[in-house]
């Protein structure tokens, strides 16, 4: 498949904040998919916390198979479109790469302790770790990294913290949410596969897990069709091999739509250049159609997944966890390690302590807490 003249190109890139000498064999997106690979923040993302804790089972997705799920599907639907593969993979595997431990409770109480100090934001966070806290390089901090892949890294923004990023780097990648305009479309296309893959995986953990029962996704519409389809075609077929067709046919059906619905997306808008992609509305989408069925879906898992009274109740427990490391660390900053103290020093205790505690797996943040406090709550 040959690139479209709207998909980047690496020969092309806006460059990298330090700027380096090309590599002799690989191109720059590849460049950054390497380094996100063999970076500290990807490994930890084995031991983060999707939406099920790693020890609640070892058969559950996790922040790393989540990633690689996006980086997959991405790429799937991504060579179909003619787009840079390398770097939809690069910004797929770094999407997570700011989660807290203990997922989306992690981030809403760092973001609580850091209410008077800036806030938290996990987006913003993956952005942070790539271009600050991993410390691997001589000449730089973090991975310094291609424009493009920050630009598909930082997903959100909000308002009062994209102003903070234009001033430290003017017409960098908090510009676009000032003007509101889009990411490139790799960027885009890795923000749909994250919701199509969690969509399918947390059906498939969630039934797994016994949270869920097969019956009950039957009042889903995108799921019911698959269901009837699997059905159809093999009677006698049940239980995790049921789940298994269901979700395979869910997902081979949203990446046709989202390929035939962009492809028609891109071809109304005219675009014939990155630039003209970044100034027109988003582009990968779903069909109106996909998008109410996916939109369903996702009302479906709130209400009966993340809102169940098991996930609640740990939820708790891992809010308290987060909330006595901050107070801990911020009452005490000798309790830090040494790095991060330093770190205080320029950035602030507040900020040093919600790095510190980003970066930590779950199983770290619980041995820490105990330790700490004396208590156990897992
Ligand atoms: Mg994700």
């Amino acid at each position: 498949m040959t690139r479209a003249p709207y998909a980047c190109d690496p020969q092309r890139s806006r460059g990298r904040r330090v700027s380096e000498p090309t590599a002799p064999t690989r191109s720059e997106f590849q460049r950054d998919r390497d380094r996100i690979i063999h970076s500290t923040a990807f490994r930890r993302l084995v031991y983060k916390t999707q939406v099920f804790l790693n020890h609640e089972g070892d058969l559950f997705r996790t922040r790393l198979t989540h990633s690689l799920e996006v980086a997959q599907l991405g790429r799937s639907i991504g060579r179909s479109l003619g787009l840079d593969e390398d770097l939809i993979e690069a910004v797929a595997l770094a999407h997570d790469l700011g989660h807290t431990p203990f997922g989306h409770a992690g981030q809403d109480v760092l973001d609580e302790c850091m209410k008077a100090h800036g806030g938290f934001e996990h987006n913003l966070q993956s952005l942070r770790v790539v271009d600050k806290l991993e410390q691997r390089y001589p000449a730089f901090d973090g991975l310094n990294l291609s424009f493009e892949t920050r630009e598909g890294i930082l997903k959100h923004c909000a308002r009062r913290n994209a102003q903070r990023l234009e001033q430290l780097e003017p017409g960098g990648v908090g510009a676009r949410f000032l003007l509101g305009q889009q990411p490139n479309l790799e960027a885009q296309l890795c923000n749909l596969a994250d919701e199509v893959a969690y969509n399918a995986h947390d059906i498939d953990d969630g039934v797994r897990s016994g949270l869920l029962e097969l019956e009950q996704l039957e009042s889903v519409p995108l799921v019911q069709n698959y269901l009837r389809e699997a059905l159809a075609a093999y009677p006698a077929l049940k239980g995790k091999r049921l789940l298994a067709e269901t979700i395979r046919r869910m997902l081979s059906e949203q990446v046709y739509d989202i390929i035939d619905a962009t492809r028609a997306a891109i071809h109304a808008s005219g675009v014939a250049s990155v630039d003209e992609v970044r100034r027109a509305e988003v582009l990968v989408v779903f069909s109106p159609a996909m998008r109410s069925a996916s939109t369903e879906l996702k009302r479906f898992l709130f209400a009966h997944l993340y809102r169940h009274p098991q996930v609640q109740a740990t939820r708790q427990r891992a809010e308290q966890v987060l909330r006595d490391l901050f107070r801990i660390y911020a009452q005490d900053e000798s309790q830090l390690p040494q790095e991060y103290r330093e770190a205080s020093s320029a950035e602030g205790l507040h900020r040093a302590c919600a790095d510190y505690i980003a970066g930590m797996t779950d199983r770290f943040a619980i041995r820490e807490h105990q330790k700490l406090t004396g208590l156990t709550l897992f």
